[in-house]
């Protein structure tokens, strides 16, 4: 047993179960899987090497790996209508190395978001290998409304002329126009990547538009408010196939996680499903419930509010920092991640604000009801800082209603 062989990593297993149970997760990017992913992804599928593809592989003993990639294949092509998938990519960061790697050469120039308006490590930040690579020019959110202004998208993609244009984002709050992006790429003849990490399941949902017909390439993650294991998801079109597949492997990567692979397609059966749509409708009914509750608290949110899953809170004209914010509400038990408010005066280790997601709590089963109450123990934390008596007795009431709700939800 784990407990008597490696009792160092089982009580941090214990710790990290009690913790998931007891506090309140509040980070966009992460979610909570079904008993049937955290089963798949635990198998012993988990044992075996299969680098290439179904019915081509490299190694011996694929059958049944075979069955699992062909089935995740057609069913991400079936839930986002893509003529192409790929669902080997380790992560959202290599699906995007691939597409970078089958169209650009290094020193090619990419427009992408900036990182302060919501862009990615990997759209170019010179510190990733996308920004040491390649030529980047940034697109920001618009100054006064902190919304994408597609006018300005284009100036900048004119003067620029890029190969490749990047949209999609890790703390945009609002609806993303695809097609204007897409009109955008095609004047200057320049391929269009939607990286839809964040929204995927939302747009599975019909409740954001698709990038499908409008992005040459699109990227995901399946772990955010998709709802799967940890990894990565190309999809593209037919004309594309052959480039991306051979840039996944043997371009960039050896053998396949064919546990995840096999929990991405579980995942994308969930996917198809009418609670999946009911659950992504809820998300977003508390993700404007939790923002409006904080604006009623008088905390300002980037942009004004909410379309999706998250939202940013900037923490300026209360005199804190996004570091401090994220570590005293860590300390009653409310988990975010400080985040960079466009145009940011402070460091990306200290930032100006907090990001603010609600798929983890919605896959545990929370309301609107059960916003009000998170938004006012936001409020209390951030006003008490100074307080420890105060302190301890908000994270006694939060420990003792977050852990009412499941942690392995069906
Ligand atoms: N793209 C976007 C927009 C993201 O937000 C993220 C992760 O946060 C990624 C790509 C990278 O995903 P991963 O962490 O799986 O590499």
């Amino acid at each position: 047993m784990l407990n008597k062989f490696d009792p160092e990593i089982y009580k941090a297993l214990r710790k990290e179960i009690e913790k998931q149970k007891n506090t309140i997760n509040l980070i966009p990017s992460e979610n909570i899987v079904s008993k049937n992913v955290l089963k798949i992804v635990g198998s012993i599928f988990t044992n075996k090497y299969a680098e290439g593809y179904p019915g081509k592989r490299y190694y011996g003993g694929c059958k049944f790996v075979d069955i699992v990639e062909k089935v995740a294949i057609e069913r991400a092509c079936k839930l986002f209508n893509s003529e192409h998938a790929n669902v080997q990519p380790h992560s959202g960061s290599q699906a995007n190395m691939a597409v970078y790697f089958s169209i650009l050469k290094p020193g090619d120039k990419i427009l992408a978001m900036d990182i302060s308006s919501g862009g990615h490590l990997t759209h170019g930040v010179k510190v990733n290998f996308s920004g040491m690579l390649y030529n980047t020019c940034f697109y920001s959110v618009d100054k006064e409304t902190e919304l994408i202004n597609y006018d300005k998208v284009r100036e900048i993609a004119l003067k620029e002329n890029p190969k490749l244009i990047i949209c999609g984002s890790s703390s945009y709050s609002r609806i993303i126009e695809f097609e204007k992006f897409s009109q955008i790429a095609k004047e200057i003849n320049a391929y269009l990547l939607a990286d839809i990490a964040h929204i995927a399941g939302l747009i599975i949902g019909n409740l954001h538009p698709t990038p499908i017909g409008y992005a040459d390439f699109i990227t995901s993650t399946t772990h955010k408010t998709l709802r799967g294991p940890r990894g990565g998801l190309i999809l593209c079109k037919k004309e594309f196939k052959e480039r991306i597949d051979s840039l996944v492997i043997p371009g960039i990567q050896g053998g396949p996680l064919v546990h995840v692979i096999a929990a991405k397609a579980v995942a994308f059966k969930e996917a198809m499903t009418k609670k999946f749509k009911k659950y992504q409708i809820q998300i977003i009914k508390n993700c404007k419930k939790l923002c409006e509750e904080l604006q009623k608290r008088g905390y300002r949110i980037v942009s004004g509010g909410t379309d999706n899953h998250l939202f940013v809170i900037d923490l300026r004209d209360k005199g804190i920092n996004g570091l401090f914010a994220q570590e005293i509400l860590e300390k009653v038990g409310i988990i975010t991640n400080k985040n960079l408010i466009p145009f940011d005066p402070l460091p990306p280790s200290i930032t100006s604000g907090i990001r603010i997601g609600t798929p983890c709590i919605t896959s545990r089963g929370m309301k609107e009801k059960e916003m009000e109450k998170i938004a006012e123990w936001i409020d209390e934390t951030l006003k008490n800082k100074g307080n420890e008596k105060i302190l301890k007795d908000i994270k006694k009431k939060i420990r003792r209603f977050a852990s009412e709700y499941p942690i392995y939800p069906e």
